[in-house]
């Protein structure tokens, strides 16, 4: 396996700061409305919380103390909307570039997945979706504006419903944190394009695919944005607080490290985009397993389900993966 890169400090913004203190209720997001992250955060900074959370969740008590808190970097003026737009455009070349699978069973219940763990995230309002790739190379990544995309390759990893939650729960972190949509904004400014892109952003007139397209293509370029350590650990709490308020069991992150470790033994060193940006290392597991020593986890947190048994047998079903580079293998975040 490459040694994953060291934090590249020319991408990331300047004023960029991350802390660990619980959000206070009607912050820095733009999000006029009180979310439900944050109502429950105030109910925990007011001292109702412990009490309340308990009602709330059946019983089942976590603390907030150490999920990252993001602010907004001032060089990113994106609005929601704004930031939607660009993912729209995004997504609309990622999807001329890969093979999605159109199958009702699969795509509901990985909206279900998602919209439950992106309702107890700290960008709530996002029209949040996902969609499957047919590719067996193992991977997934998000874009701004909250579309996310997952290989088929990475659920035939995967054992339980944890783990996928685990999976979904990180990208949706990097949404969170707006590290794509960060990134991307340097890449086009680095390059004298920032202005034609966010000029035309919310016009039909094509010009932002012309760019992305002259850019080498929305793979290509999501491929370029290597995040930092600190990202991946931001991405993976930022997870864990969702999987745990969305009542899942947060050891699934331990469960997924376990098979991309296993991955990564049966590669024996063979180039994987996914693993190199993710890789299964003991600061992870350490820092997930030390966030699980602080919180309660319900008896009765969701590790797996029926749905995720048919779900992942009907992989079987699907059609054979398209025979061109896999997706998988340069866009993984
Ligand atoms: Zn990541």
């Amino acid at each position: 396996m490459k040694t994953r890169p060291e934090c590249d400090e020319s991408q990331r913004f300047p004023g960029e700061q991350i802390s660990s203190r619980p959000r206070d209720a009607g912050s820095d997001t733009g999000e006029s409305a009180m979310t439900i992250w944050n109502r429950r955060a105030w109910l925990y900074r007011t001292g109702i919380g412990a009490a309340a959370l308990a009602v709330m969740r059946g019983g089942a008590l976590s603390a907030f103390a150490d999920e990252p808190h993001i602010t907004i970097s001032p060089l990113n003026k994106l609005s929601d909307a704004d930031e939607i737009a660009l993912g729209r455009k995004f997504a609309a070349q990622i999807e001329s570039e890969v093979e999605i699978v159109s199958n009702p069973v699969i795509g509901h219940y990985l909206e279900g997945i998602v919209s439950a763990l992106a309702a107890q995230s700290q960008r709530p309002n996002l029209p949040y979706s996902i969609k499957l790739i047919n590719s067996h190379e193992p991977n997934a990544f998000s874009i701004p504006g909250g579309f996310l995309y997952l290989n088929r390759g990475l659920v035939e990893l995967i054992a339980e419903e944890d783990e996928l939650a685990a999976t979904l729960g990180h990208e949706i972190g990097h949404v969170v944190a707006r590290h794509v949509v960060n990134r991307l904004l340097l890449s086009f400014e680095a390059r004298s394009l920032l202005k034609p892109v966010l000029d035309n952003l919310n016009k039909k007139n094509g010009v932002v695919e012309q760019i992305i397209r002259k850019l080498g293509g929305a793979l290509a370029m999501l491929a370029m944005l290597h995040f930092s350590r600190e990202d991946e650990a931001q991405a993976d709490l930022l997870g864990f607080y969702e999987m745990l308020r969305a009542d899942w069991d947060p050891h699934g992150f331990l469960e997924l490290f376990d098979q991309l470790a296993q991955l990564e033994k049966q590669l024996g060193g063979a180039p994987n985009q996914f693993l190199s940006d993710h890789p299964p290392t003991p600061e992870r597991a350490e820092a997930i397993r030390r966030e699980l020593k602080r919180v309660k986890i319900p008896a009765n947190a969701r590790k797996d389900s029926v749905r995720f048994q048919v779900f992942k047998s009907t992989m079987g079903l699907l059609p054979t993966p398209p025979k061109r580079p896999a997706p998988g293998g340069n866009s993984s975040q």
